[in-house]
């Protein structure tokens, strides 16, 4: 039997050989916590690929280098990223689940871009599975999907995971087609969330819009229940917490500190993205700098962003404003031997950014509205000599199992300014227990784990309903 993972893209790495194109594993947090899954099921991979080949000749031998990874690539023109993915996926839903209403697009040309790729996932699916086998459908993109399968294939077992914030009634209800959306999840038999709260915003919405009644945990849909559970996702904790011992890492730390020198370092990670609170941090970095003159001269802000989406109108804006605000706080703080944010626009790999975690005095993590924020967690994970403080955002996912965090609203410019102070005045032993008490939490709860719950959950979901035909 089979289980398949369909996201949006495929976790692949591509590259060119002798004009040939070349396809690798990538190990971002879902792929790597998978392949540890311990399970009868045969994994695979549906997805598209992240290009568009040219020619029937090129797309075949793509489809066939992907297959023999156990990858099924869907194959998207550049017109269907535009009104799918950047338009239906990332300029409405995104900016809804997070609370930036403001910046919701309605089309007509997205909304139906978003109906066909979820189709043509739907019909590769079809393709593919048989009875007995699973199918794991993730995130926003794709929230059609499990309606259309349990229609073409009722006999499915079917899970959904929503990686982002599922917003309140009050905020979905904007949405035209919400009650498509909302019929197109309750096909799943699972639906899960990070947070009791998400949970809570979807049983209300699907109550509210749907007019539908849930009892506890689970509503009747005729003869079968969808359940609805939270499942935080958790990283891959060995491989952080090993990291610092790793001589590639050891390498890196020592660069770091190298071009650090004797600063203290706050760092913060992020995509590009307006919900991850960039320019609010940088608001608070000034402010501190401004009311704090004893620590100018002694703190560098190592700032990386890494560059996403930038294509949506939003984004390629938002980066200005960066931009201009990094160049204001420089050319008013800086000095012959000190740049008070030191600005990193590309990603960094994995040995340099544990390097980061292991050298920074602090991590600033400031989502206006974060589903979960992985970042938060590996940089815990990482903390093993060295300590350092995490000052999270409230509105991050990760806030609730990350409770010794410094927690902050980072709409509060005054209280990112003074828990910068807090953190870098915190006793090393304080330091320590806070660390360790975290680790205790999230080094239980892994990728691995939270991806061994799911499929437990939506067994126990299958039984369940055998038992109700
Ligand atoms: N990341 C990376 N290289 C970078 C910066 C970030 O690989 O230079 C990874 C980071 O380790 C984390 C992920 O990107 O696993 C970001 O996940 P998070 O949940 O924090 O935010 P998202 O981008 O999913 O909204």
């Amino acid at each position: 039997m089979k289980l398949y993972i369909v996201s949006n893209r495929l976790p692949v790495k591509v590259s060119e050989q002798e004009g040939r194109l070349l396809f690798a594993r990538s190990e971002g947090g879902l792929a790597t916590g998978l392949d540890s899954l311990h399970t009868d099921y045969e994994k695979h991979w549906i997805g598209w690929p992240g290009f568009c080949p040219d020619g029937e000749e090129c797309r075949r031998k793509t489809a066939d280098e992907l297959e023999a990874l156990r990858f099924h690539p869907v194959f998207l023109t550049a017109g269907q990223i535009a009104d799918y993915y950047e338009g239906y996926s990332n300029s409405t839903i995104w900016p809804l689940c997070h609370y930036f209403f403001a910046y919701t697009r309605y089309k007509a040309s997205y909304r139906e871009a978003y109906r066909a790729v979820n189709r043509l996932f739907c019909e590769t699916v079809c393709r593919l599975a048989e009875p007995g086998d699973i199918v794991w459908v993730q995130d926003y993109q794709l929230m059609l999907l499990p309606g259309m399968l349990r229609e073409a294939r009722p006999e499915l077992e079917i899970g959904y995971f929503h990686h982002i914030p599922f917003p309140s009634y009050e905020l979905f209800r904007i949405l035209p087609e919400r009650a498509e959306v909302l019929r197109g999840l309750l096909g799943a038999d699972l639906v899960a969330f990070h947070t009791h709260d998400y949970m809570r915003h979807f049983i209300s919405t699907v109550e509210r819009v749907l007019h539908l009644d849930f009892r506890l945990d689970e509503v009747q849909l005729g003869d079968r229940v969808v359940r609805v559970n939270a499942l935080p996702m958790g990283i891959n904790y060995d491989l952080y917490h090993g990291a610092s011992q790793k001589p590639e890492v050891r390498a890196a730390v020592e660069r770091t500190r190298r071009l650090f020198g004797s600063h203290k370092l706050v760092l913060a990670v992020d995509r590009l993205d307006y919900s991850k609170g960039i320019l609010h941090r940088l608001w608070g970095f000034a402010a501190f700098l401004e009311h704090h003159p004893e620590y100018r001269g002694q703190v560098t802000l190592a700032m990386v962003i890494v560059p996403s989406r930038d294509h949506v109108g939003s984004y390629a804006e938002l980066k200005t404003h960066i931009d201009e605000e990094i160049g204001s706080i420089n050319g008013k703080y800086s000095t012959m031997d000190w740049t008070p944010v030191c600005y990193f626009y590309h990603g960094f790999a994995f040995e340099e950014l544990a390097a980061m975690y292991c050298v920074a005095d602090v991590a600033l993590v400031t989502p206006l509205r974060d589903g979960m924020n992985l970042v938060a967690k590996e940089y815990i994970a990482t903390k093993t000599d060295n300590p350092g403080v995490l000052i999270l955002s409230e509105m991050a996912g990760a806030a609730v199992e990350l409770s010794e965090a410094l927690q902050i609203n980072p709409n509060d410019i005054g209280q990112i300014e003074r828990s910068l102070v807090e953190a870098l005045t915190m006793p090393v032993g304080e330091q320590r227990r806070r660390i360790r008490d975290m680790q205790r939490t999230i080094c239980t709860q892994t990728v691995d784990k939270w991806a061994a719950d799911f499929l437990e959950e939506l067994d126990a979901t299958r039984r369940k309903n055998e038992r109700l035909r």
